[in-house]
């Protein structure tokens, strides 16, 4: 059978549980063992999708097309395995399905409760994810206290003492603070926090106490005897500067061979070369280069988490010291504004985004991007944008507009194809997940991909009007992507500009740090060759 590895927090939020428990995720899979993620959100909305980026962050997709938490996207990028929507489940979802059961007279007139029935949905949801595999992660949301995740800690006591401790393994996840004022690391906590687990039945395994600081033997093992933890089971994980640096603690202070020692699984050598590589290549940078991110949730840059990690991979790769200039597009459309924010900028990346708020600024940055001759590329909206400026300002349609933001355009260059409205009015709306994309000989995304066929994944509603293709394309922009049919377009480009491309899907989904997503590459490595040219 499969073994669990559970990851829980405590202490406080934003200590990075998606972080630590990808982490483990690559040490195990580097040993060599088939793992899977999962992750278990307690708030009770039941479409992760639908939860406002401000608040919440981005929106991350799968393969299969689920609208998921962002920490699937820290798994994917760690672990390098597409996962689908199994390896998300919320409160809200869970809770849908217990009632839903309910209502269709499944259990029989029995009393309804959170103990069993909710928690056994939870743990069919761990044990389903486990086929197949070797080593399971599953990540609880929220911290040890709040009253949402105790469904999901009562679940996993069950399931601990269903299969044995042998074959469940609880990672703790805690904080010790350095107080300046008395000069001193603080355990208590971490004791308090562990009281509460293990008040509710959970005694941790193991526990990651991060600390600005490194701590010496004697807190290690105050830490010990207040936990009840073995004292070399008190890993210390200490703050880095990238998070790519994070398994290499881990490996530092021999938590995978704890891990395989407590499953009695055999600890195979790790090859961390590749990912050394990566780290070096971030902290010691050659040259700088500069992208403008130009969005509205530019405040609330885990919004663009996936944009962020591509471009960070794309730089690494080069070797480039990255950084990234925020541009706040409702508060940028003026010229002089655009003029001042974007000064010495290399390129310009306009993200995916909903709604009309900042759009006039998004178009305006474009037509800069693509006078001034700056490399660009904009994904999804950005592309929409792109599609747009190019209609507005090159081929003479000074009304273009998408049907998203003006209904009446009389030309709506991007709109939302008939069976899409049809779509629409039954309720589902968005085209989700992957697609394949035919690309064009002789194109920049053909030397980008250096294939025919490539598949990226979607998260939208609206589509070029295949009206506007001829007329865009005899004014010299390059539909250089298409679905395998010819419908849908997916990438277009201005062959006369050192670089500018607009793709309908999110690049920014698939790229890894040992596997870095092509289109971010080249944008990254041409923004930085023209500034030093
Ligand atoms: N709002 C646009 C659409 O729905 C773009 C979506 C996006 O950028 N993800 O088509």
């Amino acid at each position: 059978m499969a073994k669990h590895i559970f990851v829980i927090g405590g202490v406080l939020s934003s200590l990075g549980k998606g972080i630590a428990s990808s982490s483990i995720g690559l040490l195990l899979k580097k040993m060599g063992y088939k793992v899977v993620m999962q992750k278990f959100d307690p708030y009770l909305n039941v479409d992760p999708g639908t939860m406002s980026p401000f608040q919440h962050g981005e929106v991350f997709v799968t393969d299969d097309g689920a609208e998921t938490d962002l920490d699937l996207g820290h798994y994917e990028r760690f672990i390098g395995i597409p996962l689908t929507r199994n390896s998300n489940s919320t409160s809200g979802q869970i809770y849908e399905k217990v009632l839903t059961k309910e209502r269709r007279g499944d259990y029989l007139g029995k009393t309804v409760q959170v103990i069993p029935h909710v928690t056994d949905e939870i743990k069919q949801l761990i044990r389903d994810i486990a086929h197949d595999k070797d080593i399971v992660i599953t990540e609880i949301g929220g911290t040890v206290g709040d009253i949402e995740s105790l469904p999901f800690l009562e679940a996993i006591r069950q399931f601990r003492l269903e299969v044995g401790p042998e074959n469940t393994l609880f990672v703790f996840l805690t904080y010790v603070p350095y107080i300046a004022a008395a000069g001193e690391l603080k355990t208590k906590p971490t004791q308090h926090s562990t009281t509460k687990l293990r008040e509710i039945g959970i005694q941790p395994d193991i526990l990651l106490c991060r600390s600005e600081k490194p701590f010496n033997d004697e807190i290690r093992s105050k830490i010990a005897l207040f936990t009840n933890v073995q004292k070399s089971r008190v890993i210390n994980a200490i703050d880095v500067e990238t998070i790519y640096e994070v398994p290499r603690v881990y490996m530092q202070a021999n938590l995978h061979e704890k891990i395989c020692e407590h499953f009695h699984l055999q600890q195979n050598r790790i090859d961390f070369s590749d990912w050394d590589r990566i780290i070096d290549n971030i902290k010691n940078p050659d040259q700088e280069v500069i992208i403008a991110v130009c969005g509205k949730y530019v405040e609330h840059q885990d919004a663009y988490k996936s944009v962020g990690a591509a471009l960070i991979h794309a730089a690494a790769d080069g070797r480039f010291k990255l950084n990234i200039r925020w541009v706040d597009s409702e508060k940028t459309f003026s010229q002089k504004d655009i003029e001042k924010e974007l000064a010495g900028v290399d390129g310009i990346l306009i993200p995916g985004g909903f709604g009309v708020r900042g759009i006039e600024g998004k178009i305006a940055i474009a037509r800069y991007a693509r006078e001034n001759r700056i490399p660009y590329f904009g994904i999804c909206l950005g592309m929409q944008i792109a599609v747009i400026e190019y209609a507005r300002n090159i081929c003479a349609l000074p009304d273009a507009h998408s049907s998203e933001f003006r209904e009446s355009s009389g030309n709506p260059v991007i709109h939302l194809m008939e069976d899409q409205k049809y779509i629409a009015k039954m309720g589902g709306t968005m085209r989700l997940g992957a697609y394949p994309c035919q690309l064009k000989q002789d194109s920049l995304a053909w030397r980008i991909y250096r294939k025919e066929l490539i598949s990226e994944r979607h998260r939208h509603r609206y589509e070029v009007n295949n009206s506007y293709r001829d007329i865009l394309e005899k004014n010299g922009m390059k539909i250089s992507g298409l679905s395998p049919d010819n419908i849908l377009v997916e990438i277009v480009e201005i062959p006369d500009h050192p670089f500018f491309i607009g793709v309908q899907f999110h690049p920014e989904f698939k790229s890894r740090p040992d596997c870095v997503q092509p289109i971010f590459r080249e944008f990254v490595k041409t923004a930085a060759e023209l500034r030093y040219k």
